[in-house]
């Protein structure tokens, strides 16, 4: 939107680049606040550089942008970085420029906010000037510790620079005394101006009186036989109708799943026992999993997934709430606990205060203005086929969107096994898919159906879920530039259909949800817990008891049992849901008509002690396993089982056209996955290639798994690579293989060596330590190419450690110079990392 000519004194330009979103609503929260310090932004991508925006002629820009894959710039900033970075460029072709930025990124990642402080430096080089220091949030410890501040100076800053009179209307913090002090003045507490980012109270706001529009609206009555009894949610009242509803709309055969409704307990025992128990738990679960069709029959059909394994509910009836008043806990909380006798719903950190805060004044954000506005339709609706997402461009997709069969699932793990892994072959028939090893392919998945329902539960909303549902932007509303979220379908659907296909349920509420929840919370000490957790001097606790505990939206509406928000309330403030890309491992030119996938199902179990009050698995992966049972089994399937996918691409990430060209390649785990399919090109191109045979460069892959007869991948194949010499040589480590001669008696013993104290090396890491020599000589002399994939959390900053040990000892490099080398690696970009949490 471009700023009226009037107001272009007090203009700034405003710049995200972003892949999952995140940048683009921190913008638009920025240019909504803007005017209220007489500011006026005109807000674009980084990549409408050249088309809405000149450069050249900007003199104030805000920018954020995070960062993505190996450390590169997000989709829509890639241009923008190749423009700026130029070469011809001289130094002082922005001085007329003036900028501040801020960068979005996870420490957990070794590349940490690379785009930004890449696109920091070069702005500077250009001879831009700063505005105010730039900002490096992390989210791996709660973006708004880095953001929040910045976001808070950067107006200031815009002021100074153009120009413009601070305004009396500079955001002031509420203060929420602490917990002794008294009750709440609500008119004052509460409604600040919506342009503050902070509120001041000047009285406590620790209750509410019931009358002031704050309580309530709804009460939420669940009879304990719906949720005692599993089957009235799976196969009688709403998701019957919803799986009729499926059959009436999925006219277009060729664009739905079919897969049994074989329809059964979502209902779990509880998650203890050891893993061979574990093992078998997920055996039965393959049996048995709920698989029900989603409504909209388009693109996504189907929403199976009893993803949410609640903890079966018993007689026993100690609910020991933080209040007399729990309006539903009674049964859901209950039946969510029950996990263990011992821990309750006070023993929560997500509820308990901790002392030093309630000793506290606190600092709380403003309220965020309300701006949907949701009406039913008192008849339930037929869903149309419906665009997935509300047709919003989807992140990173290199392709348009696909429905592919599964034509084969694979479990390549044995039974007893720590994790089980999957592997999905996708037919790529009549789909034209064209990819690369390295590239990955995107899963458009559904939240489990079980979690939606248990949800919509708890809102009170079973009337409702499946009734035509329409969303506008609230009339009266002070949110600027209010817009109904570009990822949901402002009508023709339903409530159930948005909540199961359009946002993300299982991530933590964010703090300004938090503090929308404040005002429909019934019971003082709930609020008061509510505002610690989203306020400043409770950044520890919600990182600690929210993010790191991995709470989702239910496990925390059900540790606040008087909490009952409005669902659009919910809707205005829930991300959009992901899709989930898994790397591609198989290569086109070796099997053109099918794409593999291998993946870990992941398992999260309940811990009420740490706020989960369910089991649950990963919302795509734990999906994934229950549609394709059937053919884990190796039962017959009449109709395909269709899964809707993207392609993503990789540019840095693929095999080198080169087949001189050495490289190491370290994937433990499901890491592996990718170079499966560098390998079977490099076997193809050097069978095509006579000539290659003798200059084929070394080619090493470092695998690590836990057991050789549980988990180790691909064994087979990786052995046939070796055989066929496409691999040089294959290095497998056993993490849990405990006694080192047993195991290497029945090894092959090229896979691994053992160090002179007879144990064999655990992590690939290790292993590594002990081919120094050769990964020196590899390094150095040879400059290969180096690729991790796999786990970013300890993973790849282990092996990117272990690599510059090996320099150190074996090249005599100092710790820094060891440190350099790698890093330069890094910018060549031979040193290639492809890992996620
Ligand atoms: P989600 O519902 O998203 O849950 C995962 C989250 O659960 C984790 O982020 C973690 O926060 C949490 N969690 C995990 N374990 C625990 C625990 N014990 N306790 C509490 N919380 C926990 N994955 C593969 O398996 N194979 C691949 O080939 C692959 N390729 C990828 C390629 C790319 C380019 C990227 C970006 C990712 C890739 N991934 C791959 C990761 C994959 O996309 C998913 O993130 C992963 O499968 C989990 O998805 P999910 O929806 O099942 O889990
Ligand atoms: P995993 O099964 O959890 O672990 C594989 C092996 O790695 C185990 O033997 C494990 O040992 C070991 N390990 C644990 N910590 C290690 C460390 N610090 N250094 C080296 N090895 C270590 O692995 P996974 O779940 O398959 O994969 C890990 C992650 O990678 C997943 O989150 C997955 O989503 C992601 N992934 C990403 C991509 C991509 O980005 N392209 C591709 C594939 C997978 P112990 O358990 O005995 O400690």
């Amino acid at each position: 939107m471009l700023v009226e000519k009037s107001k272009q004194q007090n203009r700034f330009l405003l710049l995200y680049g972003t892949a999952t979103g995140q940048a683009k609503a921190i913008c638009e929260e920025i240019a909504e606040k803007a005017p209220s310090f007489g500011l006026f932004a005109d807000l674009f991508e980084l990549d409408d550089i050249g088309k809405k925006f000149n450069f050249e002629k900007e003199k104030c820009v805000v920018i954020v942008t995070s960062t993505t894959g190996d450390g590169d710039p997000p989709p829509n900033a890639e241009k923008f970085m190749r423009r700026i970075k130029k070469r011809v460029l001289s130094s002082t072709y922005l001085a007329h420029l003036h900028y501040a930025l801020l960068g979005l990124g996870d420490s957990n990642y070794s590349n940490f906010c690379r785009c930004g402080r890449d696109m920091d430096a070069r702005l500077e080089a250009l001879g831009a000037h700063k505005l105010y220091p730039p900002g490096f949030a992390d989210d791996g410890v709660g973006l708004e510790i880095v953001a929040d501040p910045w976001l808070k100076d950067l107006y200031p800053a815009l002021q100074k620079f153009l120009g413009i009179h601070p305004t009396t209307q500079e955001p002031v913090t509420e203060t929420v005394p602490c917990k002794s002090h008294s009750k709440a003045n609500k008119e004052t507490d509460i409604e600040g101006p919506p342009e503050k980012s902070f509120e001041k109270l000047t009285l406590s706001a620790a209750g509410k009186d019931g009358t002031d529009g704050a309580t309530p609206n709804r009460e939420s009555k669940i009879p304990v036989s719906v949720i005692q009894n599993s089957d009235s949610l799976t196969s009688n009242g709403k998701s019957t109708e919803k799986a009729d509803l499926v059959s009436d709309s999925a006219q277009d055969k060729e664009k739905s799943i079919n897969v049994s409704e074989t329809s059964t307990s979502i209902f779990e025992n509880g998650a203890e026992g050891d893993s061979h128990q574990k093992e078998e738990e997920d055996r039965a679960e393959i049996s048995t999993d709920k698989q029900t069709k989603d409504p909209s029959g388009a693109i996504l059909t189907d929403t199976s997934a009893a993803g949410a394994n609640i903890i079966r509910a018993s007689n026993r009836q100690q609910v020991h709430c933080s209040n007399g008043a729990c309006v539903w806990s009674e049964t859901l909380c209950e039946l969510m606990r029950d996990i263990s006798q011992v821990a309750t719903i006070d023993s929560s950190p997500v509820l308990t205060s901790n002392p030093a805060l309630s000793d506290k004044d606190l600092t709380v954000p403003v309220l965020p203005p309300a701006y949907l506005d949701i009406s039913f339709c008192d008849s339930s609706l037929k869903l149309p086929s419906l665009s997935y997402q509300n047709s919003c461009k989807l992140p990173s997709a290199a392709s348009e969107v696909f429905n592919v069969a599964i034509t084969e699932a694979k479990v390549l793990t044995a039974v007893g096994a720590v994790k089980k892994t999957l592997l999905l072959q996708l037919s790529l028939e009549g789909t034209g898919i064209k990819y690369s090893p390295g590239d990955s392919l995107s899963v458009i998945c559904p939240n489990s159906s079980s979690e939606v329902d248990l949800l919509i539960h708890r809102l009170n909303l079973e009337d409702v879920a499946d009734q035509a549902m329409t969303l506008t932007v609230k009339q009266d509303t002070k949110k600027r530039r209010a817009a109904v979220p570009a990822h949901i379908h402002p009508c023709n659907s339903t409530l159930r259909y948005v909540l199961t296909t359009c946002v993300s349920i299982r991530d933590p509420p964010s703090k300004a949800l938090i503090r929308a929840l404040v005002e429909y919370t019934k019971e003082d000490n709930e609020i008061r817990r509510l505002q610690e957790l989203c306020s400043k001097e409770g950044t520890q606790d919600y990182t600690r008891c929210l993010r790191q505990s991995h709470v989702s939206l239910l496990d925390f509406l059900c540790a606040f049992p008087s909490c009952l928000p409005p669902v659009e309330t919910i809707l205005e403030h829930l991300p959009r849901l992901q899709p989930r890309p898994y790397s591609a491992c198989s290569c086109q030119d070796a099997t053109p008509d099918h794409l593999d996938i291998v993946f870990n199902l992941v398992k999260v179990e309940a811990n009420p002690a740490e706020g989960r009050y369910y089991h649950r698995r990963g919302v795509c992966t734990g999906w994934l396993n229950d549609i394709t049972a059937p053919l884990q089994r190796g039962d017959k399937v009449e109709e395909a089982i269709q899964i809707p996918v993207f392609v993503r691409t990789n540019q840095h990430f693929r095999p080198p056209a080169d087949l001189n060209q050495p490289l190491i390649m370290i994937g433990p785990g499901t890491g592996v996955a990718p170079f499966i399919g560098f390998l079977e090109e490099r076997r193809i191109a050097r069978q095509q290639l006579e000539e290659a045979r003798n200059s084929y460069g070394e080619t090493w892959l470092y695998f690590g798994c836990r057991n050789r007869e549980k988990d180790y991948l691909f064994r087979d194949r990786l052995a046939e690579f070796e055989k066929d010499s496409t691999l040089t040589q294959l290095r497998v480590t056993f993490s849990r293989d405990i006694c080192a001669e047993e195991e290497n008696a029945t090894g092959s013993c090229s896979e691994t060596s053992i160090s002179s104290d007879g144990c064999p090396p655990r992590y690939v890491q290790d292993q590594m330590r002990r081919d120094c020599a050769d990964l020196a000589r590899l390094l150095t002399e040879k400059d290969a190419l180096v690729y991790v994939c796999g786990d970013a959390k300890n993973m790849a900053a282990d092996v990117a450690a272990a690599f510059e040990e090996v320099l150190q000892l074996e090249k005599g490099m100092s710790k820094d110079d060891a440190h350099m080398f790698i890093m330069k690696k890094r910018i060549h970009k031979t040193y290639l990392e492809d890992v996620w949490l």
